[in-house]
């Protein structure tokens, strides 16, 4: 047995894969956990949970490394209290090859930060005409694909990719868009494409694709998964729900920023908060915090989407999509779900962790003894201001503002983190 290294006293233990919250003291070995016992002592008001698993992040590597590095962006994931990244494919080139995936990850991998799942693409070149080589990356134990950044383009495309994927168990990332309704939109259609005199993205130009694809889901008879990402509008989230009351394995995350902000704030703060899908109306930010709180959504993620400062710095309409978000998940997410909307905080760490693990087929993370480390210590009382970033780019709404509910510490392997520096 390796030698305790230190005794965790009075933490609040929430361990979503065994069910389990009460407060406890935790022996940490180098590498591992030795024991978990029932406190001896006062609660010391801090909580312990597993590493969060977000399930859609863009490193940008290869081709937008003025945005973000493997390196810059899971140190971000990291400081954030995430220890598995699902990696999107949207880069340049785009992860169609089994090749060029494994390289990425490999080399991810080897910064010891996180772990990594890579999300290769649908089709070759993001472009919805040809599958790429599904089968070979599922040899390669890689099992989800998205064309994100875009919809998977060509229908008779989609249900041959689920016919594909469904032997083993894959699962095609929907980007929900209809293309063709979006092109040129800026911003929400309604009160903030009028505001800000620019051209207005509807929710039906979302919630039509998820219908497309869940039709397709239908008829392919399959059984294949279908997960629906960052869904912005309430209408998505039904359309998901229902077709998974049906017997269709389909799943949905939704992102703290739909759930933190509507459009206000892209009125207010400019380009800094337009994002794809928009910021949509406050009856529909209601509303989408109500179904997360009904269990109607299976996962939360950041759509951590860097920027360098010269995308972003210009008019609206010509500012690229998209805000980070790996470093005020777990602040803005409990805020709003825990505050709010009154959540247990379990059920909110649920779908942070074993959720979205479940959607990736990744192993969930736990604490428990005997194990190796993979936890967070996170004080959900210390407010303090998001002024600093591992990230290559800062381009959030929440850059600069007081948040609730801080990250102390995090250990993947071995402690990686301590109070805002790397060990
Ligand atoms: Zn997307």
């Amino acid at each position: 047995m390796d030698k305790i290294k230190e005794i965790l006293r009075g933490v609040r233990l929430l361990d979503p894969l065994s069910d389990f919250d009460g407060v406890v003291d935790i022996a940490v070995e180098q590498d591992g956990v030795q024991w978990i016992r029932k406190a001896s002592g006062d609660p010391s008001g801090l909580w312990l949970f597993p590493g969060l698993v977000d399930m859609h992040v863009h490193l940008r590597t290869p081709g937008y490394e003025d945005a973000e590095t493997l390196e810059s962006g899971l140190r971000a994931a990291v400081a954030g209290g995430v220890t598995c990244v699902g990696m999107m494919p949207n880069t340049t080139p785009a992860l169609d090859s089994v090749d060029l995936t494994l390289a990425v990850k490999k080399k991810g991998e080897s910064f010891g930060l996180t772990g990594i799942e890579p999300i290769p693409c649908v089709t070759m070149g993001r472009a919805g005409e040809n599958c790429t080589d599904l089968e070979g990356f599922a040899r390669c134990g890689i099992t989800c694909f998205s064309d994100d950044g875009s919809p998977v383009e060509g229908d008779k495309t989609l249900r041959e990719a689920f016919n594909c994927i469904a032997p083993f168990n894959g699962v095609v990332i929907e980007h929900p868009e209809v293309t063709a309704m979006a092109a040129g939109g800026v911003v929400n259609l309604g009160r903030a494409s009028t505001e800000t005199e620019t051209q207005g993205i509807p929710e039906s130009a979302e919630y039509l694709d998820v219908e497309r694809c869940i039709g397709i889901l239908r008829d392919s008879r399959s059984g294949a998964r279908l997960h629906l990402t960052h869904l912005s509008s309430p209408e998505s989230i039904r359309l998901a729900h229902k077709a998974s009351m049906e017997g269709l394995r389909v799943t949905c995350d939704v992102t703290p920023h739909h759930l933190a902000l509507n459009e206000e704030a892209v009125i207010a703060l400019g380009a800094v908060a337009k994002m794809n899908p928009p910021l949509r109306s406050e009856e529909s930010r209601k509303k989408i915090v109500d179904m997360v709180k009904k269990g109607m959504v299976t996962a939360i993620a950041s759509d951590h989407a860097p920027h360098p400062a010269g995308r972003k710095e210009l008019p609206l309409s010509a500012a690229a999509f998209g805000i980070t978000g790996l470093e005020t998940l777990l602040s803005v997410t409990l805020d709003i779900l825990g505050r709010e909307a009154g959540m247990h905080p379990l059920d909110i760490i649920r779908l942070l962790t074993t959720a979205p693990a479940a959607i990736l087929g990744t192993v969930p993370p736990e604490i428990a003894a005997g194990k190796p480390l993979n936890m967070v210590l996170f004080d959900p009382k210390q407010h303090w201001t998001y002024s600093k970033t591992f990230s290559s780019s800062s381009n959030s709404p929440f850059f600069g503002k007081k948040l609730t509910g801080k990250v102390l510490r995090v250990w993947f392997g071995l402690e990686l983190y301590r109070e805002g520096e790397f060990v």
